[in-house]
């Protein structure tokens, strides 16, 4: 992995199966693993994925928490509140579309904390804002 990659969970925790890399991830470090058993259900709602600093995460929708997340597993769980308004089970996350796309216009800028992206962005909004950048606009 390059210091320019977005980073994903899977960049993180390594499974044998990329689809289970959300579950690595709470084994662990979710701090009630040895009280309770992993979450095995799933609720139907979903939470929208972005990019923080060149991270993929996404917001707990119950508390403040927020954890990264993987488009090869999306699934979501808050170690902080273990998914309380869900009654415990996973939710899913939602990935754009054209996460390369936007993932590859991220990627050409100098430092972590300049690479961020919202759902309601768009690629030519970041390539706008890039180009505002070289212009010598201060965002
Ligand atoms: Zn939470």
């Amino acid at each position: 992995m390059s210091a320019t990659e977005i980073r994903a969970l899977h960049h993180l925790f390594k499974s044998a199966d990329p689809s289970q890399v959300a579950a690595v991830q709470v084994e662990a470090y979710w701090p009630r693993r040895y009280v309770a058993p992993l979450p095995s259900k799933h609720d139907p709602r979903k939470v929208d994925a972005y990019i923080n600093h060149g991270r993929w995460v996404a917001d707990c929708p119950f508390c403040r928490g927020a954890e990264m997340v993987t488009p090869t597993d999306p699934r979501f769980f808050c170690m902080s509140c273990d998914n309380s308004g869900a009654s415990g089970k996973w939710l899913g996350v939602r990935f754009p579309k054209g996460a390369a796309e936007i993932e590859g216009v991220l990627k050409r800028r100098t430092f972590p904390e300049e690479r961020n992206w919202h759902p309601q962005e768009t690629v030519k909004d970041l390539r706008a804002e890039d180009e505002a950048v070289r212009r010598g606009v201060k965002l």
